[in-house]
């Protein structure tokens, strides 16, 4: 199997941005699809298992599960 991420490159990445802990997430061969940081919403690509730690090509997270949201038509920034 090619593809996965090295394990120990796995365990020393972090963040560029904050620097925080990412979340692997799986795609649907089983092999690592992107590595998330919650905390800054981003999920950074993986590619032939090499993890593309570049905040420019990361992608912004999709809002999961928050059910906070009233259907207001928001999104004006606030003060
Ligand atoms: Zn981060």
């Amino acid at each position: 199997m090619s593809g996965r991420i090295d394990p120990e490159l796995l365990r020393i990445l972090v963040c560029p941005k904050c620097k925080g802990e990412l979340e692997v997430r799986l795609g649907e061969d089983g092999a690592e699809a992107s590595l998330d940081c919650s905390a800054c919403g981003l999920a950074y690509p993986v590619e032939d298992g090499i993890p593309v730690m570049l905040i420019e090509e990361a992608k912004p997270l999709p809002p999961s599960g928050s059910s906070g949201e009233k259907g207001s038509s928001g999104g004006a920034p606030r003060a």
